[in-house]
């Protein structure tokens, strides 16, 4: 017995953890400083902390409460029906119900190339087929309808990430919207929005109010610093709403990340600081970093390195734990997570250090020639 045919299907390859890295170079974990994921850097809320401690006890019951008045707090948030909340582990469990409520075998998505590789992975374990158009380098990244139409076919889903990972590159929501217009009527257009706080533009969810054929997808990972928990949604529109019931993993979301979500939604303190934070770490780094960047949404920065590989390697010798964008099809950056103030300094002295090592090595390797 084997599992079926996996070989057109890529393996996930996350950011570096700490642990693994402190292992392997043999140094304390609290001598690194990792910059590789996109996690908050401040942590999780205190107030989320506290409700997990709270409610500790309750888990060996299901949740059903937890899960419906979080549901009703982000719908509130959001000013939409309960029932276009699709409550999911991660934004990544939306990506799976999105998929589970709209591919047929064989239909296609459209994603980023550059782009966020879970969209392609799920596509094809839910017997879909994957399209791409290019996120290019050359026009610095920028997606327009034109860049998304061209290469448009007829594909069931068209995901639109702003900000865009790993380039941090935002899309004008007048652009969604001429996307979603110029895409056949049955095509799902989704914006995945897991960077939205961070950016300085509108969420597409305003255009759920007059619109069949938007969804939006959020999650409590990055600026609620919950990534640990596995929590996120898709903010589908009205006519969507029956369709969770019966694509739902049965409490796919635990009680207790139902109880923490609740519970970072009731103070905003801590959104405004983890955005605030980003802010202040990507213009330093932007200023400060001796190699180019791109204006950056996320909270993170892709910087342009030459050797990707090999940079992220010394750093990590460095102390500093950044994301190689090799698997990215970007081999020449690395891309960098917003730090507290004291990482992020200590970052763009190590990056600079590294960087200035390697002309200087390739200078002499010139004169030797
Ligand atoms: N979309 C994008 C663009 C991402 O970068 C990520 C996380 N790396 C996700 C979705 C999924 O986030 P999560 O499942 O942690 O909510």
């Amino acid at each position: 017995m084997e599992p079926r045919d996996l070989s057109s299907h890529a393996a996930y390859v996350p950011g570096e953890g700490i642990e693994e890295v402190a292992r392997e170079l043999g140094v304390d974990p609290d001598s690194l400083i990792k910059l590789a994921s996109n996690e908050n850097p401040l942590g999780p809320p205190e107030a989320s902390v506290d409700a997990l401690r709270e409610h500790a006890d309750r888990i060996s019951a299901y949740p059903t409460s937890a899960h419906s008045d979080l549901t009703n707090a982000i719908a509130e948030r959001w000013g939409l029906d309960d029932e276009q909340v699709w409550l999911s582990a991660g934004a990544d469990g939306a990506i799976d119900l999105l998929h589970r409520a709209t591919i047929e075998p064989d239909q296609s998505i459209l994603a980023p190339e550059p782009g966020f590789a879970y969209y392609p992975m799920s596509a094809r374990y839910h017997h879909g087929e994957v399209a791409t158009y290019p996120v290019a380098k050359a026009a610095d990244f920028q997606v327009t309808p034109e860049t998304v139409l061209d290469a448009y076919d007829g594909e069931r889903v068209v995901y639109l990430t702003s900000p865009h990972n790993p380039t941090g590159a935002t899309i004008d929501l007048n652009d969604v919207e001429a996307i979603a217009d110029r895409t056949g009527e049955d095509a799902l257009v989704v914006v995945d929005e897991a960077y939205g706080e961070f950016a300085d533009v509108e969420s597409a969810r305003t255009l759920l109010k007059d619109r069949d054929d938007v969804a939006v997808l959020r999650t409590f990972s990055k600026a609620y610093g919950l990534a640990g928990l596995r929590l996120g949604y898709a903010l589908v529109p009205e006519e969507w709403a029956d369709a969770y019931a019966k694509v739902n993993t049965p409490f796919a979301v635990s009680e207790l990340a139902c109880r923490a979500g609740l519970a970072a939604m009731e103070t905003d303190d801590h959104v405004e600081r983890s955005v605030e934070t980003v802010a202040w770490a990507r213009e330093y780094m932007a200023e400060n970093l001796d190699a180019p960047t791109w204006e950056s949404g996320g909270n993170f920065l892709l910087v342009e390195v030459g050797d990707a590989t090999e940079v992220a390697e010394a750093l990590k010798h460095e102390g500093v734990i950044v994301r190689d964008c090799t698997s990215f099809g970007l081999p020449e950056c690395i891309r960098i997570t917003c730090g507290t103030e004291g990482g992020t300094k200590a970052a763009v002295e190590a990056v600079n250090g590294v960087l200035d090592r390697r002309s200087e090595n390739e200078a002499e390797a010139a004169t030797e020639r």
